[in-house]
């Protein structure tokens, strides 16, 4: 048995636990989970264990429904909200396989796993930190915010600030460390950002945050939401994530002698992010509501452009951190909170590998607040605006051959496939703004 697997029985004893949930995620990003008794722990460790594909949404393909799930024993975690009367649970993620060895088509683990072996052939390791933001609520339908802040705002206890320190312990006992939390700008609203790791780990880690998060909500009698845009009058929930490319212990984003310290590689990755960002926003934006965020303003970007104050921008180059060469990172901030973390970072890596493949130009930084200028001055300056709803965004996917070579065939077909549906369900609905603004007058 390996070191890993030995560490699992250890800690197993030790904690005295008694259920193990093995988790997944769908293509959507939806977490899937089956618990196992200790003394199935071994046999799967070794075997895995089988499930029906076809029940996973984006898994199914008729004939070869039955799957295997492979605990990574790396990331085995005793679920600290979880233990009762002595008793303890754990977790530990997945890889998905087929019967005959080889990983499943469909699990989007091994689409960004495949990803980063395409980083790793070129000498590089992804890490991203992610800002997630959320709302707590104190009620689901209509959504009512649990409190009143806005921005930075210190509220009272019981009123998020609490819940927030909270989920940041809960979530460092589970060896996810965070670096900063804050009140964010809409009332209710939170953000949590989390210490930058390898993309692998920081998708599960993302998994792991939005079970967290959710499970304290309902503990306390309240509700969490990762929509991305729950209310109109209100800014949107971002994921914007810190992205960096590392050979070995060196930053390769960082150059001393650049005046932004940007290095070639951080220029020509930049430049893939802006060329691809239109074929890939239908990932990194996966829902109908999703585009209600960007079209919003505020600081959610509608258009592809950079910058470095500028917040309007797709992508902002932070502030560098004298005498702190790891910390030079860019920022892409369409990600929203409802993606899903594994082709989320997938889509990013590639799309910004093939900049640094093909040496695409960076262009031109945006200087002024992209927001206020005319689609003619815009269109004149070259920044193309990013997809307006989720039937353009896919379009736009349905043609890209990073994309489609990213996903790999079966997730490419079952994504597309399920968001038209998505958006054909929605364009059927009258909405209340319709009703309100059309009911009287015609
Ligand atoms: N909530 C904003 C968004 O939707 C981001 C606010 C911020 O800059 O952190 O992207
Ligand atoms: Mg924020
Ligand atoms: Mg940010």
């Amino acid at each position: 048995m390996d070191k890993q697997s030995e560490a699992v029985f250890r800690s197993m004893e030790e904690h005295n636990v008694r259920f193990i949930r093995l988790w997944f995620s769908d293509v959507l990003g939806s977490l899937k989970s089956v618990a196992i008794a200790p003394g199935e722990v071994e046999g799967a460790l070794a075997e895995g264990v089988g499930f029906d594909g076809s029940a996973i949404e984006g898994f199914a393909r008729v004939l070869e429904s039955d799957m295997v799930a492979h605990p990574d024993p790396s990331t085995f975690q005793i679920l600290p909200w979880r233990n009762e009367n002595g008793i303890a649970t754990a977790r530990m993620f997945c890889d998905i396989r087929m019967r005959d060895g080889s990983p499943s088509f469909a699990d989007p683990r091994y689409v960004l796993k495949r990803a980063m072996d395409t980083a790793a052939d070129a000498g590089f390791t992804f890490y991203v930190h992610p800002e997630i933001e959320f709302f707590l609520l104190k009620q689901l339908q209509p959504p009512v915010p649990l409190d009143s802040g806005g921005y930075f705002d210190h509220t009272m206890l019981g009123e998020g600030t609490d819940f927030r320190r909270e989920a940041i312990t809960t979530l460092e006992e589970m060896g996810i460390a965070v670096e900063f939390s804050h009140h964010e700008g809409a009332p209710g609203q939170h953000e949590i950002d989390l210490r930058y790791a390898d993309a692998l780990t920081m998708a599960d880690n993302i998994m792991t945050f939005r079970v967290v998060v959710r499970e304290l909500a309902i503990s306390r009698g309240i509700n969490a939401t990762f929509m991305p845009k729950p209310f109109t009058q209100f800014p949107g929930s971002g994921m914007h994530s810190h992205l960096s490319l590392f050979e070995g212990d060196t930053n390769a984003f960082y150059d001393a002698a650049d005046e932004y310290h940007l290095s070639r590689t951080a220029r020509h990755f930049i430049a893939g992010l802006l060329r691809h960002a239109p074929e890939i926003t239908a990932v990194t934006n996966q829902w109908v509501n999703s585009y209600k965020r960007l079209a919003a303003g505020d600081e959610a970007p509608a258009y592809v452009s950079w910058g470095r104050a500028n917040r309007s921008a797709l992508i902002r180059v932070p502030q560098w951190t004298p005498g702190k060469t790891s910390s030079a990172r860019i920022e892409y901030r369409a990600l929203d909170s409802g993606a899903n973390p594994y082709l989320g970072y997938a889509v990013l890596l590639r799309a910004g590998l093939k900049g640094i493949e093909e040496e695409y130009p960076l262009p031109q930084e945006a200087e002024e607040l992209v927001y206020n200028l005319s689609a003619r001055e815009r269109r004149a300056i070259g920044i193309e605006e990013l997809p307006r709803n989720l039937d353009g965004a896919l379009r736009i996917m349905e043609n890209s051959e990073l994309v489609a070579d990213t996903l790999g065939e079966h997730v490419f077909d079952h994504f597309l496939r399920n968001k038209y549906a998505e958006f054909d369900d929605y364009r059927r609905q009258t909405s209340q703004w319709e009703i309100d603004r059309h009911i009287t007058v015609m």
